[in-house]
Order: C-alpha cells, then structure tokens, then sequence
C-alpha cells in the first residue's frame, strides 16, 4: 500500500529546502522614469455605515473592514473638492515601496483614506480604455484579463471579485441623471474590496522580489523562488503597460507625464532590484527604513540612508556616552 501522507509529507520538505544555486535578476532594456510623479485627488468614502470606520466621527465602532461592507462601501472622488484644471501632484518619496507601501494595513479602512489622500488613488487591475464616444462604456470598470497572467488564483479572485463590486456600484447610478454631483461621485467608485486586493497583492508581489536580494536571510528556499518567479513575471506585464517601451516625443515640449499609484510603486521596485545590491536595514535606531545606498545615491558600504540619519545616530550615540 502506497502511504500517501508520507509522500505529501516528503514534497513538503522539498519545497523547503535551500537553493545552492545563485539567483539573480536578468533585465532587458526599459525606460524606468527616476521621478514618479502621482495625482493626488480628493477622495472621500462612500456606503452605508462608512463613517463608523472614523474617529473624527465620534469614537471609531469599526477598526477594521467588516465583511458586509467590502461590496457595498467604496473610495469614490469627491467632486466638490477637485480642483478646476490640473490636479495637484506629488513626487513619490524615495523607497516608497520598501517602507511606506509595506507598512500599510489596508484592512484599517481610515488608514486606507488616508493614504490615498496623501500618495494617490487605488484601483485595481483594470483595463485601460481608449477613448470613445460612450462615455458610459469607457468608464465603467472592467478587470484587465492581460494583468491576471501572471498572479496567483487566490489573489486573481479576489481581484476579480472587488472589480465586480466597482462595477456593481457604478450600474446602480442610473444613467440620465448625472447632473447630480453626488452620483457622479459614485460613478468613480472603487469598492472596498478591490483597494484592499489591490494592495494586498501588491505587497506580496513586492515583499516576493525584495526576498531575492536580502542577504540577511539565507538562501532562499524553493517555495520563495517560485513565488518570486511568479512576482517577476506579474510585475514585467505591469511594467510593459506602464512604461511604454517606444515614446512619441515632441521636440522642445517638456513630457510631464504621471502614473497610477500602483504603477509607480512596481516601477520604483523594478529600479531598486536593477540597482543589484543587497537591501539594507538604516541603522539610526529612529529611523529603521529599508534601502539600498544606490537608489539613495549613498556610499555602496553605508549604514544610514541618509545623512541626516547619519548625523542623527551620531548625536544619539554622543548623547548616551555623556549620560552614563
Ligand atoms: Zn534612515
């Protein structure tokens, strides 16, 4: 009789075995901007129950996003507040993608705001429309089955899921009476939902490559590998919409062009692992972020990520010798 447990048990082990082999990151040529540069739009929440998730609303009832509201509440523009024109814009921070992306709990829906407020608007992977004439059709929100390829079933369902809730909450606007601003809010709806897959997939995509270049844990196993060859490929077809691989220029014009937020964060992630070296832990006890010297343009054997870390953890260190 053939013991089945044992065999799964032994695949299992497998899977966790170190790899002897090196792995590195092999690039073909793309125009990877240095500056990201990201529209930040007013963005406010909307669905039944939403404010529950505030303080500014009394004391929060919801820390974290109930299951009933991830289809019917959603991160929707707020018109009232957009400016005439240009929208402003903001340069994504250096390693935006290593640290403040990481460190974001998008199940915290007041953080989820927040963020977007500050960095940019999340929708998740849906497809890009030319214009047309049917405004309706060209908004409407659709997942983009090219940016599926690559991701893992799980997350791929529950992308596609949250994108179905947008699309339930934009077909609930009717269609004649977009004179009314508040309805027209709803029709840029992203439902809880898809921002949260959307960044929940991110983060693991960026946290599988960032695995291949930390020295600091070993060699990889085999289930690490895979994964980061899954990322790479989920991250080459975002690239590839992203970052246009031939540009129509116009000479003497000057190209401002900007990006979705999550585009900028997969761009700036591609440039860090380009860099080829290890990523690094800033050693001012204050400060703790996650870089490599080359995009911080620092000496190859530094400790801090910036000098005024540097200097910083000078002084801490000069403090604490006087105060013994
Ligand atoms: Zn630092």
């Amino acid at each position: 009789m053939v013991d089945h447990s044992g065999i799964k048990a032994s695949e299992e082990d497998l899977i966790h075995q170190p790899i002897r082999a090196e792995i590195t990151f092999k690039f073909a040529s793309v125009p990877l901007p240095e500056e990201i540069l990201v529209c930040t739009l007013p963005i406010w929440t909307m669905g039944t129950g939403t404010m529950e998730y505030f303080d500014e609303f009394g004391p929060r009832s919801k820390t974290v996003v109930e299951p009933q509201d991830l289809d019917t509440c959603c991160f929707a523009m707020n018109l009232q507040r957009m400016q005439k024109g240009t929208q402003p814009m903001h340069t994504l921070p250096k390693g935006f993608y290593c640290n403040e992306f990481l460190d974001l709990n998008p199940l915290d829906i007041q953080d989820l705001l927040d963020f977007q407020k500050k960095y940019g608007r999340i929708t998740g992977a849906r497809k890009r429309k030319p214009y047309d004439e049917d405004m309706h059709a060209v908004l409407r929100p659709e997942p983009d089955g090219d940016v599926f390829a690559g991701a893992r079933e799980r997350r791929h369902a529950d992308q596609l899921s949250g994108i179905k809730a947008s699309q339930a909450l934009y077909d609930a606007v009717p269609n004649e009476e977009y004179v009314d601003t508040m309805l027209i809010n709803q029709l840029s709806a992203v439902s809880f939902r898809e921002a949260i897959a959307t960044v929940l997939d991110a983060q693991a995509v960026v946290k599988d490559l960032l695995r291949v270049q930390r020295e600091d844990l070993g060699p990889m196993t085999v289930l690490e590998a895979l994964s980061a060859k899954e990322a790479s490929e989920y991250l080459s077809i975002i690239l590839g919409k992203a970052v246009p691989l031939i540009q129509l220029v116009t000479e003497g014009a000057e190209h401002k062009r900007f990006y979705d937020l999550i585009d900028g964060v997969f761009i700036q992630l591609a440039r860090g692992l380009l860099n080829n070296n290890a990523y690094r832990t800033c050693a001012n006890p204050e400060c703790g972020r996650t870089f490599t010297p080359r995009e911080m343009n620092r000496r190859l054997d530094t400790l801090y990520c910036c000098s005024a870390c540097q200097e910083r953890a000078k002084r801490l260190r000069y403090v604490n010798k006087h105060s013994k």
